[in-house]
């Protein structure tokens, strides 16, 4: 078993690193992947940056190339739903793009012909999570992500992005890494901590907690990749 374990910012990764052992990084199409091992098990982990180009190009990397079967997505998120707080941790049942827009040929927002609105988890892995997150007493809330290629710091796209879709956290990577995963197969989770509440105040309120969540992200992520090695 080979675990990639991803995110979109150094801040994101910055945790997982300190971690690791045998640690070998390794440059690849113009990104840095770590190769490593945690408790026992091999993982890769790189971070993409922002956005859905560069996430959908180190998901299929880790997928194609360093032959991970396993990917685990650990990052901060907005919060577009009234029950998540900053520093609360969600892990995705299913994930959408809310900025596909095909409505004017009169698709489903978030629909192409032939793709999904929705790609869902793999239900093992989010059990998987579940479990941690009872073994470790750490409340981990289950939600609809959204992803776009933008940052959301307004409450009408908030409202619209949670009438048109349910979502209950927003960010910019997760959909696209599903999409990959789901496409060759391999089960992934996307775990995210929530940094903003996609507000107004959404850009301070990120700066002053991207850091903290991002490494409660990345605790669980170590937790479920120790917990794997177990199974
Ligand atoms: N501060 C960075 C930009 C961060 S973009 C810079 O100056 O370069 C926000 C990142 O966190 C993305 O990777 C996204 O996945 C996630 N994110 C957190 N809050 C978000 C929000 N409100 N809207 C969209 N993405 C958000």
């Amino acid at each position: 078993m080979r675990v990639a374990i991803l995110g979109a910012m150094p801040e994101e990764i910055e945790p997982i690193l300190e971690a690791l052992e045998e640690i070998h990084k390794v440059e690849y199409a113009k990104n840095s992947y770590y190769k490593g091992k945690y408790k026992g098990v091999e993982v890769v982990v790189a971070y993409s940056k922002i956005g859905c180009v560069f996430s959908t190009l180190t998901a299929t990397l880790l997928i194609e190339h360093f032959k991970c079967d396993i990917l685990l997505f650990s990052g901060v998120a907005g919060a577009i739903s009234e029950d998540l707080q900053v520093g609360d941790l969600v892990v995705a049942t299913k994930l959408c793009k809310h900025d596909l827009d095909l409505t004017a040929f009169g698709h489903p927002a978030g629909y192409v012909p032939e793709g999904n609105v929705f790609v869902y988890s793999n239900n093992d892995l989010v059990n998987l999570a579940k479990e941690v997150a009872k073994k470790k007493h750490i409340e981990l809330k289950e939600g609809i992500i959204a992803t776009g290629d933008q940052f959301v710091d307004s409450n009408e796209l908030k409202e619209k992005i949670k009438t048109t879709f349910n979502a209950d956290a927003i960010e910019m990577e997760g959909y696209p890494v599903a999409v990959v995963c789901d496409a060759f197969n391999v089960p992934f989770v996307i775990l995210r901590a929530i940094s903003d509440s996609a507000n107004d105040n959404a850009s301070v309120d990120f700066d002053e907690f991207l850091e903290q969540s991002a490494k409660q992200s990345a605790e669980f992520i170590l937790a479920m990749v120790e917990e794997l090695g177990k199974k």
